[in-house]
């Protein structure tokens, strides 16, 4: 899909990041050297979210409309991961694996996890198990591996979007081919707008 910048968003950005970085200065000449350097921290992070955070696309899975690609980007309709390579924006090929567990699945639709290895996506042998105490909520979860991987998964909770303070579980992986086998055992009503995408892999996207 191709991105667009959303200048409004860039020129609200640039705005955030000039008033930051003016109060750093400010800051700094007064000799409150501390916040002087949170607030240059912020505004260098600014820049970051000037620069890709205000790019808009469409899923490529769905078509909804998608904002601030900032490194893997999911979509919040139907759960696909995508990423920003080559000035365009697309869908996590199926093999993909990040280093470390970011692929974040919402766990109210259910937890029933596929026989993959949640580290490469291969077929699971055993099962980690993981567990995560919050305030809201608290348990365990058997999360399967393959023979050569372990610690591929990370319990996490996210904010509920329009909830205020609201915290809900997320599975965190590592392999895109298990994330999606774990979108399709929980989410199935999602996952009939999923469409097999051509392997971005072959075209040496990756
Ligand atoms: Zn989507
Ligand atoms: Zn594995």
């Amino acid at each position: 899909m191709p991105i667009k910048r959303s200048w409004l968003r860039t020129l609200a950005w640039t705005l955030v990041t000039l008033v930051l970085l003016g109060m750093a200065a400010f800051t700094g000449f007064s000799g409150e050297y501390l916040i002087a350097g949170v607030l240059l921290l912020f505004g260098v992070l600014a820049i970051v979210v000037a620069g890709s955070g205000s790019y808009i696309s469409e899923c490529p899975v769905c078509g909804t409309e998608l904002r601030g690609l900032i490194g893997l980007t999911r979509c919040p309709q139907c759960f696909s991961y995508g990423k920003i390579s080559d000035g365009e924006y697309y869908e996590l090929p199926p093999d993909f694996v990040n280093k470390i567990p970011v692929l974040a699945l919402p766990l109210s639709g259910g937890r029933e996890m596929p026989q993959l290895c949640c580290g490469c996506g291969a077929p699971a042998v055993r099962s980690e198990k993981l567990r995560i105490i919050r305030v809201e909520f608290a348990f365990d979860l058997n999360v399967p591996h393959c023979g050569l991987h372990s610690g591929g998964a990370d319990l996490d909770s996210e904010a509920v979007a329009g909830k205020g303070k609201a915290q809900a579980p997320v599975l965190k992986v590592k392999s895109y081919a298990f994330y999606r086998a774990c979108v399709q055992a929980n989410y199935p009503e999602l996952t009939k707008k999923w469409i097999t995408q051509p392997s971005l892999a072959a075209a040496g996207k990756f």
